[in-house]
């Protein structure tokens, strides 16, 4: 991938950052009414099965199935992995596994994409998704899963699993459901998982040296599903489990377990034993 970026703080405005503008404004819209236009119990309840089930399609699925290969699957259910994490509307598994190799790669060196060492607060949280530097991935990085036509036709249509989403809340839930069920818990989706690549290279304790930033933090790591363990991770980037020690709290590596027992998935990769001990 070419290193010559720029990492100015400046937004362009793609059809993908119109997008997440819009969301935007539409969430905060939704919050700001809702003394006066409150959401029904049903609604609400909807907003938060889809942030945690969207949740595991970006932690279990994006990250720890399709960047990191730290389980193994059917080709059906690696399908449905990709599907549910592009619900999230973070473009598709590709370009998502391809930057987020990257990340691990080049960690807190010049060219990382989002290190908050090099480029700041800003740029690693959301500068550098407004930018359009990233609008496309670079294939070598994900050859293994390139092999793979439908996961290259969903990453071109990656409009699709967030649009008949959003189509759905709005059918079954009305505008209430559009804006809550969907808008604002897409919303705190971007927002959690970009806190990964901000505040998780901020904030936080380091077991390891991994020789970058990486932190882990309990408060992330409840509200990402495990993903808050991200020095662990960066230590033992290819372990399916990211909370080593009993009390940190990892669902995504629970619910990969779960779906172990079932024969959903197998070849779940641990942490080497001594380092899960309490
Ligand atoms: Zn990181
Ligand atoms: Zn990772």
């Amino acid at each position: 991938m070419s290193t010559a970026v720029n990492r100015q703080p400046r937004i362009v405005l793609t059809p993908s950052g119109v997008f997440f503008f819009l969301i935007h404004f539409a969430a905060v819209a939704a919050v700001v009414a809702a003394p006066w236009y409150p959401p029904s119990a049903g609604v609400l309840i909807a907003a938060v099965l889809l942030f945690v089930v969207r949740k595991f399609g970006i932690t279990g699925g994006f990250h720890r199935y399709f960047s990191h290969r730290s389980f193994k699957t059917s080709r059906f259910f690696q399908f449905c992995l990709a599907y549910l994490g592009g619900m999230a509307a973070q473009k598709g598994a590709l370009w998502w596994a391809a930057h987020h190799r990257h990340h691990h790669q080049h960690s807190d060196e010049p060219e990382d994409l989002h290190s908050v060492k090099q480029h700041g607060f800003y740029w690693a949280h959301v500068g550098w998704i407004l930018s359009d530097e990233y609008t496309e991935y670079d294939s070598q990085r994900v050859k293994d899963l390139t092999k793979y036509p439908e996961l290259v036709w969903l990453d071109k249509y990656h409009v699709v699993p967030p649009v008949t989403l959003a189509i759905a809340c709005l059918a079954l839930g009305g505008w209430m459901g559009l804006l809550w069920a969907f808008c604002v818990s897409t919303v705190f989706l971007y927002h959690t998982t970009f806190c990964i690549n901000s505040l998780c290279h901020l904030l936080g304790r380091r077991r390891f040296e991994t020789g970058e930033s990486s932190k882990n933090s309990f408060i992330m790591a409840i509200l990402t599903l495990g993903e808050g363990w991200h020095n662990n991770h960066h230590h033992y980037p290819h372990c399916v489990r990211q909370g080593f020690k009993w009390w940190e709290i990892d669902p995504t590596y629970y619910a990969i377990k779960v779906l172990g027992w079932f024969g959903i998935v197998r070849d779940i990769k641990e942490p080497p034993k001594a380092l899960r001990m309490a």
